[in-house]
């Protein structure tokens, strides 16, 4: 057979992977709630989702992705350029521009596809992208397929940004600065005032990804409003997966640059718009986004319970990280609070740096202060805390 060589291809980077301690799979996970899951027979409590409003399980959510597929089907039918833009996008876009104080917005597929989209639109060859060096592989794809030159300064220091851009600005056309409102593997907040200065001062715009701070932080627009006088950022891009519950991403910037997007961006050029029940129900999550500033703020709080309860510093975000060294003490660790009946995902390399493998823990509006404390509990007991475990970022 000629695909011989592909299966032996495959099966041997697999192995590699195995070799390297590496090896990933996927496990039939059923979310039967905003936070609890059911996987191998069990119900587990989970510390891991993104969700962090408890909006994939809310009714008016539900009801308004229902509703929407009776009245326009189950998919979009082709590209918004095409076909595809229903009504109910300039309804999306018009609540995310109102919500960020933008004069437009733009709903791409996911957020990986914005990423992969927007920075093409915007740089080239001769051009450079300046990213931090946390930033997501998303903002790597898109810097990579814009052919411009890449860099990356130094992670949340605006000083070292300074530095690369006075050594280098001049050589090139146009400049992004790319970074994340909140960190995803380690909680921490970018100093966004700092960096929109350094931007401002050096002709590059600064675009902020602020998938973990959308919904969560500065009263649910983002952490830009984490500030007093909030800076201005011309290109603030944020998922609709994660606090939004449901699936999407946007773009929140000037008009012309929003048209451009409709124009340029690859990504959401040449792939079919998405579903009308999904862009339904992310209008009614923001909806819930823009008027309940109780739900929107109880993600940090229970997080600020959790690092309270096992002496852990003040936390900036939901998403707090226990670092605990070696993969396999994460791994231990990971398993014993599974044996207590909660889910907390290990993260090891290559998603964090080796010897930084850690516990991390996300919170949400959904989580009762009694299920926070019976974690920390859990978590105590462990005695990682005291055993050589560190807070990284913050
Ligand atoms: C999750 C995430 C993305 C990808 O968003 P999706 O909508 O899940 O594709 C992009 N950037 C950051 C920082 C993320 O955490």
């Amino acid at each position: 057979m000629s695909n011989e060589s592909l299966d032996r291809f495959a099966n041997a980077k697999l192995h590699r992977l195995t070799a390297h301690g590496l090896r990933r799979s996927v496990v039939d996970t059923q979310r039967t709630d905003a936070v609890h899951i059911r996987r191998g027979g069990r119900d587990l409590l989970s510390f891991c989702c993104n969700d962090y409003l408890g909006l994939t399980h809310h009714p008016a959510v539900k009801a308004a992705a229902a509703e929407a597929v009776e009245a326009y089907g189950a998919g979009a039918g082709a590209s918004r350029l095409i076909t595809g833009n229903h009504d109910l996008y300039g309804v999306l876009e018009s609540k995310l521009a109102t919500l960020k104080g933008t004069e437009a917005a733009c709903v791409f597929g996911s957020g990986y596809m914005a990423n992969s989209g927007i920075l093409p639109a915007l740089a080239g060859p001769g051009d450079l992208i300046i990213i931090d060096a946390l930033g997501h592989a998303s903002m790597h794809m898109g810097a990579r397929a814009s052919r411009a030159e890449i860099k990356t300064f130094r992670h949340n220091d605006p000083d070292d940004l300074a530095e690369l851009l006075d050594d280098c600005r001049g050589s090139f056309g146009t400049c992004l600065v790319v970074t994340e409102g909140v960190f995803s593997m380690d909680g921490d907040r970018a100093p966004l005032d700092r960096l929109a200065t350094v931007a401002a001062d050096h002709d590059a715009w600064l675009m902020v990804d602020d998938a973990h701070g959308f919904g969560v932080l500065g009263g649910g627009r983002g952490s830009a409003w984490e500030f007093d006088p909030h800076p201005d950022i011309p290109l603030q891009m944020g998922t609709l997966s994660k606090a939004a519950g449901v699936y999407g991403a946007f773009l929140c910037a000037s008009a012309p640059v929003i048209d451009l997007m409709k124009n340029r961006a690859r990504s959401l050029v040449f792939t079919t718009g998405l579903p009308p029940s999904v862009i339904a129900s992310c209008i009614a999550a923001v909806d819930i986004i823009a008027t309940d500033a109780d739900r929107v703020a109880q993600p940090l709080n229970r997080a600020k319970d959790f690092c309270h309860a096992v002496g852990l510093p003040v936390p900036e975000s939901s998403i707090v990280p226990l670092v605990v060294g070696a993969e396999q003490a994460a791994i231990d660790a990971s398993v014993a609070l599974e044996d207590a009946g909660f889910l907390v995902t290990p993260i090891r390399p290559p998603t964090v740096p080796a010897g930084t493998s850690r516990l991390r823990f996300t919170f949400t509006a959904e989580h009762t202060p009694a299920q926070v404390s019976a974690l920390a509990a859990a978590v105590n007991a462990l005695s990682l805390t005291t055993a050589g475990a560190q807070v990284v970022g913050g």
